[in-house]
């Protein structure tokens, strides 16, 4: 089916400036204003295409609009959106069985954005030390990597180490330990019989795609065992094939206790996100103790399911590995050409541009020009993760782009 673009009646720049007197600025966004999407595509509001090389932070692994995705979210609205959990509907159980059999785990607690399944997960840690671990009442710690990002909330922004995430923003929630990322003898060090959980990304993205050395998690999962304490991977970000693999914990052969997902799990569509977790641990909630409006509604349920349905083919797990190396590939041709050097895991890359040839952000801006979207992190790094529905060749398309823009910088 093909629409008509509905028109937009200002201009990017109009849009631009009539956001600033009315908006929070909590964002400082690159100045293209998106009013049209497929696939790896998006078309601004004077009809300039551009190849999305970001992906909404991994929200968008399966490209713009997924005709499958779009289809389970059409009928879904021909039939049912919302009950609040005070009912079941008719799409929740299918969405909960499909959703541990592809992560391995046993159970399912729904919710909507990551930072609340991180905060979830918390308090079912919390929950479980009491509960089963006999750790005397408030006294539960959980501990965490330094340089991590797990949302934005009150609790989370608590064990943050970005100044700029937390200043202002006390006071915070005690019972966090952080400890330096990839260090297990610092993990060893900082667990105690107080300890609830491990918290950790098993690859930090917002810290610049960050990778722990093979055997880290491995060392987390072995340590949290025999010290009696969770593992909780936040697979929001490096989950739901980008890496590769449906979980990023796969490359090192781990299952942790708890598994937590977002953003690509609602297809681009609807913030769906989800505590998966083994029996003995998520059975510790009981009615009334925790809960969300919008956790696990129809539509949320119907659309999640699509997305496991794409992931049970192995296809965009595939195509992130093999497109991967093309990635990988095209940016080692960059080393020493404006790129001090890069990070890579399946479709996702942190690259260090050289600061003497500009900043994260002017590369970014010079990109956009370009025609390439993509957005900086921490100074001089840009961050790629491009839908997994990317071809080969605009992978290349976008690698020559970014040779191009670092050569005339
Ligand atoms: C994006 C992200 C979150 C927070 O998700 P929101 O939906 O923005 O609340 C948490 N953890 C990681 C690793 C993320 O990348």
């Amino acid at each position: 089916m093909t629409v008509a673009p509905s028109r937009s009646l200002r201009s990017s720049a109009e849009l631009i400036r009539a956001e600033e007197p009315v908006l929070a600025h909590n964002y400082h966004p690159l100045p293209v204003v998106v009013a049209r999407a497929e696939g790896a595509w998006v078309e601004d509001v004077e009809g300039r295409r551009y190849l999305d090389m970001l992906a909404g932070y991994s929200a968008l692994n399966f490209g713009h609009r997924h005709p499958a995705l779009i289809e389970a979210a059409h009928r879904q609205l021909d039939q049912l959106t919302l009950t609040s959990r005070a009912f079941h509907n008719d799409r929740l159980a299918g969405f909960a069985e499909s959703l541990a059999r592809l992560t391995g785990l046993d159970m399912v607690l729904p919710m909507n954005t990551g930072a609340e399944a991180v905060e979830s997960a918390i308090k079912v840690a919390r929950k479980w030390a009491y509960d089963v671990k006999g750790v005397p009442a408030d006294r539960a710690t959980v501990v965490v990597a330094a340089d991590n990002f797990h949302g934005r909330t009150t609790t989370i922004v608590s064990f943050s180490t970005d100044e700029s995430a937390r200043a202002g923003f006390g006071p915070f929630t005690p019972g966090f330990r952080v400890v330096p990322y990839n260090d297990l003898a610092a993990l060893e060090a900082a667990i105690d019989e107080t300890t609830a959980a491990v918290l950790i990304e098993p690859i930090q993205g917002e810290a610049g795609v960050v990778i722990p050395d093979d055997g880290y998690l491995r060392g987390v999962r072995e340590l949290t065992r025999r010290t009696g304490c969770l593992f909780i991977a936040d697979e929001i970000q490096s989950g739901l094939g980008r890496t590769g693999r449906t979980l990023a914990v796969e490359h090192e052969g781990v299952v942790p206790d708890m598994v937590l997902l977002g953003k690509a799990l609602g297809g681009g569509i609807v913030p769906v996100s989800a505590v998966v977790a083994r029996r003995e641990v998520l059975q510790v909630l009981r009615p009334g103790e925790h809960g969300s409006t919008f956790g696990g509604n129809p539509l949320a349920a119907a659309v999640g399911s699509a997305v496991v349905e794409l992931l049970e083919t192995g296809e965009f797990q595939r195509r992130a590995e093999e497109a991967g190396v093309v990635l990988r590939d095209g940016l080692a041709a960059l080393v020493g050409k404006g790129v001090q050097g890069f990070r890579a895991r399946g479709l996702w890359a942190g690259v260090d541009i050289d600061p003497a040839i500009g900043t994260g952000r002017e590369i970014s801006e010079s990109l956009m020009r370009e025609g390439i979207l993509v957005k900086d992190t921490h100074g001089s790094t840009i961050r790629l993760a491009p839908p997994l529905t990317i071809t080969n060749e605009e992978l290349r398309t976008a690698l020559g782009t970014l040779e191009t823009v670092l050569r005339t910088a």
